[in-house]
């Protein structure tokens, strides 16, 4: 990938695009608001993963062509590219009205404009035990899992069947490339069947592709059931309508797709079949609504659920969310007559099909291959460049928004710098209301703004312990960061033995219209309001400012008992760290646009663990040596916890974040780890991959020095209290770092 620069973005925010679904339209959406941004435009997307696969790819996958990533377009590299945050989370409802889009786990996201992409979702309850019997092959990321799984069961068993139910082309590559699986397993009695409801293979093709894919699958020896249908799953058997009763111990579901259930509910004009009505312009029966791919049906056309037709209509959506944005015309989108398809058995042959002509050859599977690899290299590999803008595209501005501040040409600093009083107090309301919808029904308590002051009570025989962080934008989602931030902050507090009690907040803010600060403001707030909830702890106030990036940051207040011991570390001592290391690593990476979604993710969960777990079991096990390990990295943070003392740590024994030493031996690291590195005085020449001892961490573990004959009891007690924790090394008598 050619990294040229992050992109900057520092026009004030003024309208709000959410897009819902990282499906074929949206992805190209995305990026081409990378390639053309429109100053002043907030981007998100909502996606249930990090990735989104390409089922194009899925029967390479399964066949042994390809590897798990090769299929997954890279959703966090491209939203980055598109300067738009993500948000992983899975969409439950929508309020056209309020507009706003309800999640599984947290609070609601505001709109101006919205696209829906999401795809349809196999209906599983429509045949009597699918549920408990049969794999569905939607969602593509699930299916991946349960192969996972698969190849575990395969093991015990020699004489395999399998059945696909779904006799369209997905049914059929399904079916090919589970034949090329079993082979490469070794399994050599295998008995696999395909059941179609139609009596001609590939329901609306000419009968030359029936013939040609009929030959492909005999050739493969899969036994082929047509004018048929599966009625009942029961454990190991299938029993269909005309009576047949299939013995089968694993069943995959490419049956017809259905319309995700929360869209009934969304007052949009929808289908029969529940699937959401779009014009010409890929819009909804709500104008501010745009929809493309299988979730939807465009007026006028009856096209059958294919990604060919999301992918032609990105371009259109791209064009028409952008036309409505900047007020100016729409275009019509007219679908493609002919397609080619390409049906693969997932390793060397492809039936072809263009209009009336079908032929079966290996020229086919390779030009599936060249078509498909391309598709997802246009979406991963990408150039980045930098876009500089003070001012919003001044078809973002109404008339009423003129004498907004964050318009002014000049900008006040200091306390000029603030955020509109009506922003911060209708921010608070509305993460208040947000947080009743939310599954968590607790309210959060009284904010006031209105005071300059918290009080804080100290009760008798106790100390109050403080302690202040800020973080910069590591992640894009506002919610996300703050509930990294609010983790971070309370870690201090924790380490020095306190019970945190309450918080004041810092939140410095990109500049943005008044209407869309209260939004980002909301969901700091609703973020922050999440651990300090579960953590008892009271949000007391706080101050905003306006800055180039988004920057939060707490104040944490703790109480502890007067006459608290801090018990130091001794010689001998064991230390114990409870979060892996390499977080520094996978954000460096990630700037670069070269982070793995996976290990982006391991990083992400690290950062989200609270180390309030952790803190207890010392303390209750009278442990009092405790530190964190943040930004200086392991090895300062071990020598300030072991002083006068200093440290053997083990490296094979100190747990990574997976993908870490990759990306070390690319000679990709954090800024900072070569000042850790001269801090300590390191002087002796260590392995790339070792200097992960210097990574800076955010929201980083705990580090004890526990007694010897005590660490085996405290590292099971940690386990049981799922905190992840590993004995690195121990406490020596000499004042330096010795790396083993
Ligand atoms: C085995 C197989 C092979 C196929 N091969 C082809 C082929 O070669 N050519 C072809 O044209 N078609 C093919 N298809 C059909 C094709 O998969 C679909 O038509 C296509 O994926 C639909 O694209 P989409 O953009 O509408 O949605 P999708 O590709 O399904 O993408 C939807 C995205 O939205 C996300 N999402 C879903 N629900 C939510 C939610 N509630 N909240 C947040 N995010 C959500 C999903 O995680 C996903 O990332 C194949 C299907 C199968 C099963």
């Amino acid at each position: 990938m050619n990294f040229k620069n992050i992109l900057i973005n520092t026009a004030p925010t003024t309208h709000d695009l959410v897009l819902i679904g990282g499906g074929h339209a949206q992805i190209s959406v995305l990026k081409k608001f990378g390639m053309k941004p429109i100053p002043g435009l907030k981007i998100s997307l909502i996606n249930k993963n990090l990735t989104s696969s390409y089922s194009g790819m899925l029967p390479g996958y399964i066949a042994g062509t390809y590897n798990e990533e090769d299929t997954q377009i890279n959703l966090l590299n491209l939203c980055k590219f598109a300067n738009a945050r993500l948000i992983v989370d899975e969409v439950t409802g929508l309020d056209i009205f309020a507009k706003e889009i309800h999640l599984k786990n947290r609070v609601p996201v505001c709109y101006d404009t919205l696209s829906i992409n999401t795809g349809g979702e196999p209906d599983i309850k429509k045949i009597k035990g699918a549920e408990k019997y049969s794999i569905p092959i939607k969602p593509i990321s699930n299916l991946i899992e349960n192969f996972h799984k698969i190849k575990k069961e395969l093991k015990k068993i020699d004489n395999v069947s399998m059945t696909i139910i779904g006799g369209g082309a997905g049914g059929v590559e399904i079916a090919l490339s589970l034949k090329k699986f079993l082979d490469l397993e070794n399994k050599k009695e295998k008995n696999i069947t395909l059941v179609s409801r139609t009596d001609n293979l590939i329901k609306n093709s000419p009968n030359s592709v029936h013939k040609n894919v009929m030959s492909l699958l005999y050739k493969n020896n899969i036994n082929v059931v047509l004018s048929d249908e599966v009625v009942e799953f029961k454990k190991n058997t299938l029993i269909t309508k005309n009576g047949k009763r299939i013995n089968s111990q694993f069943n995959f579901l490419v049956t017809s797709i259905s319309a995700p259930k929360w869209l009934s509910d969304t007052k949009l004009e929808i289908t029969e079949n529940g699937f959401l009505k779009v014009n010409q312009y890929l819009q909804s029966s709500n104008k501010n609504i745009f929809s493309a791919g299988d979730v939807c049906s465009v007026k006028n056309f009856n096209l059958s659920k294919a990604g060919v037709y999301a992918v032609r209509q990105g371009p259109i959506l791209y064009k028409n969310i952008r036309s409505k944005i900047l007020k100016s015309q729409l275009v019509s989108y007219k679908p493609q007559k002919f397609f080619l398809s390409l049906i693969g058995d997932g390793q060397n042959e492809a039936v072809a099909t263009w209009g009336p002509l079908s032929f079966r050859s290996k020229w086919a599977w390779k030009l599936k291959r060249y078509i498909d690899e391309k598709f997802i290299r246009t979406y991963n590999d990408l150039k980045f460049m930098k876009m500089e803008s003070f001012k919003p595209h001044p078809n973002l501005i109404s008339k009423n928004n003129l004498t907004d501040p964050a318009l002014a040409e000049i900008k006040c600093l200091g306390c000029g710098a603030k955020t509109q009083w009506q922003s911060l107090n209708q921010g608070i309301i509305s993460a208040k209301e947000r947080r009743k919808l939310g599954k968590n029904d607790q309210t959060l308590k009284n904010i006031n703004i209105n005071s300059d002051v918290s009080l804080i009570k100290v009760p008798n025989g106790k100390d109050i312990v403080q302690s202040v962080d800020l973080i910069s934008s590591i992640v894009n989602d506002p919610y996300t960061l703050s509930r990294i931030a609010a983790l971070h902050s309370m870690s201090d507090v924790l380490t020095s033995g306190a019970k945190p009690v309450s918080a004041e907040a810092i939140f410095i803010l990109p500049s943005g219209l008044k209407d869309i600060q209260t939004r980002l403001i909301s969901e700091l707030i609703s973020g922050c309001s999440y651990e300090f909830l579960r953590h008892k702890i009271h949000l007391n106030g706080g101050h905003t400012s306006e800055g180039q990036e988004l920057q939060v940051g707490f104040c944490i207040n703790g109480i502890r008992s007067k006459n608290f011991n801090f018990i130091k570390p001794k010689v001998g001592d064991k230390l114990i760290l409870t979060k892996p290391i390499g977080v520094g690593i996978i954000l460096a990476a990630h700037m670069r646009g070269v982070a793995s979604p996976l290990d982006y993710e391991e990083a992400l969960n690290s950062m989200l663990t609270s180390n309030h777990f952790a803190s207890k079991v010392f303390l209750q096990n009278n442990i009092t040596s405790i530190t964190d390990v943040t930004g200086f990295g392991l090895a300062r943070h071990t020598l300030n916890l072991t002083k006068p003392f200093g440290a053997k740590i083990n490296i094979k024994d100190t747990p990574k974040i997976n993908g870490a030493n990759k990306y070390l031996n690319n000679g990709i690291y954090s800024s900072l780890a070569k000042s850790n590195k001269e801090e300590i005085n390191f002087n002796k020449n260590i392995k790339n991959e070792n200097s992960i001892i210097f990574d800076p961490q955010t929201s980083g573990g705990l580090l004890a020095a526990v007694d010897r004959k005590k660490s085996k009891k405290v590292i099971s007690e940690l386990k049981e209290n799922n905190c992840y924790a590993a004995i690195i090394g121990e406490v020596i008598e000499k004042e330096e770092f010795e790396l083993n």
